[in-house]
């Protein structure tokens, strides 16, 4: 099972959230903290795999316990995305800067939500990719040339 938590002092938003990933194939099994100090808890003792944090909590804000999370060398590998409503010019920007993998605006979307938790849990991406993984990485098959792609007589140069 995947675990999840979601940080989230609104009970109708993690109910929606959990009724969302319940439908999903995958397996996710996910907690709520309704509180900052609770996230902190909970990330150190469950050890989720990945985090949603609400920005707007009642006693540190999801900012906040992204930085700490991100400042513990036992935590800091878990992909955090933020969720919020209150998107204003430079917010994207401070949640990013406090750490947070990723960010997703309210009311959350059904199809946003997957294609996220798909991004921060697949292989590739999760954890900290290691130097030069790149470089050892098989070329890619040569590609067949099929009828229909009879124009592109001129690939463009690989960097
Ligand atoms: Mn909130």
């Amino acid at each position: 099972m995947v675990k999840i938590l979601y940080v989230e002092d609104n009970f109708q938003n993690f109910r929606l959230v959990t009724r969302m990933l319940m439908r999903e194939p995958e397996g996710y099994e996910i907690i709520q903290a309704p509180d900052g100090k609770t996230a902190l808890k909970l990330a150190a003792e469950w050890r989720p795999d990945l985090i949603l944090m609400d920005i707007n909590l009642p006693d540190i804000d999801g900012e906040e316990v992204t930085r700490r999370i991100k400042a513990n060398p036992d935590l800091q590998h878990i992909p955090v995305i933020a969720l919020t409503a209150n998107v204003m010019v430079g917010d994207r920007e401070r949640y990013l800067e406090a750490g947070c993998d990723g960010y997703l605006g309210k009311p959350i979307m059904r199809e946003q939500l997957r294609e996220a938790l798909h991004r921060f849990l697949s292989p590739n991406g999760k954890g900290k990719s290691k130097p030069g993984s790149n470089a050892t990485a098989a070329p890619p098959p040569p590609r067949l040339r099929t009828a229909g792609q009879g124009n592109d007589r001129h690939p463009p140069t690989v960097e």
